[in-house]
């Protein structure tokens, strides 16, 4: 794979494989479709680290922090089919998560072609699809979780302009969720100018306990400013356990 998730050629083999930290079933615990029963699949490897976001980083570290990677399987299209079908009977939406789904849109096309429901793809929006080659992805709510500068990333690193515009303008469903310590509103601001998307903020928190410090001023951050509240239940009913 080069950094813009492009397919390459492997040992004279062209590498379709995904590195997959986990696949699970649960509830989508934040943003817009927040309470939808959900398969999830969380891709290993992200372009970003976000230093900012406590002491190991983001709070799905495991999924980006390379010494982790060893947990990664390479799964192909159909071994991911065979995961999401097992949770069929339950009508769930499909969220596609990370790291960073970003290095991956090409070889994930065929699911987002072929799962029939609801698809959330939560990204850092740095990436782009290529919607005229790969449409189905318009179809997609990308919850773009642009980072700001709380997460201690270079500016030209974590905002591309010209990604969440593409993105804005391709797939209607999507909406920005920004993780939130203190007033950043100005960045917010900054970032959402011209596009008409819900903008929704949540409390920044690995721990249940960092969350529920965050989450009042988050709360009174949204109220004043007409912004949606966000929380993170998952986090709030089971902390820093993985898979749900
Ligand atoms: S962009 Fe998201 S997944 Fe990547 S390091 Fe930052 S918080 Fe973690």
């Amino acid at each position: 794979m080069d950094s813009n998730g492009k397919l390459k050629m492997e040992n004279g083999k062209l590498n379709n494989f995904i590195p997959v930290s986990e696949i699970f079933y649960s509830i989508q615990g934040e943003g817009k479709y927040v309470g939808n029963p959900s398969v999830f699949i969380r891709v290993g490897g992200c372009n970003l680290t976000c230093s900012g976001f406590g002491e190991m980083g983001c709070d799905s570290f495991y999924a980006v922090d390379k010494r982790y990677k060893n947990e990664w399987k390479n799964l192909s299209i159909v071994d991911i089919k065979k995961e999401i079908e097992k949770y069929l009977k339950f009508s769930p939406d499909l969220v596609i998560t990370g790291g960073e789904p970003g290095l991956y849109f090409d070889r994930l096309y065929p699911i987002i072609k072929w799962f029939k429901g609801a698809i959330t793809i939560e990204t850092n929006a740095t990436l782009s699809p290529d919607f005229e080659k790969f449409p189905a992805f318009k179809k997609v709510a990308f919850a773009m979780s642009v980072k700001l500068s709380n997460s201690n990333e270079e500016y030209k690193k974590r905002v591309k302009t010209e990604v969440i515009n593409k993105i804005a303008k391709n797939a209607k469903k999507s909406f920005f969720k920004f993780v939130i310590n203190k007033d950043l509103k100005k960045e917010i601001e900054d970032i959402t100018a011209g596009i008409d998307l819900p903008i929704y903020c949540m409390p920044l928190g690995a721990s249940k306990k960092e969350l529920e410090n965050n989450a009042p001023f988050v709360f009174d951050f949204c109220l004043k400013n007409g912004y949606r509240y966000s929380d993170r239940i998952h986090i709030r009913l089971f902390g820093k356990k993985r898979g749900v």
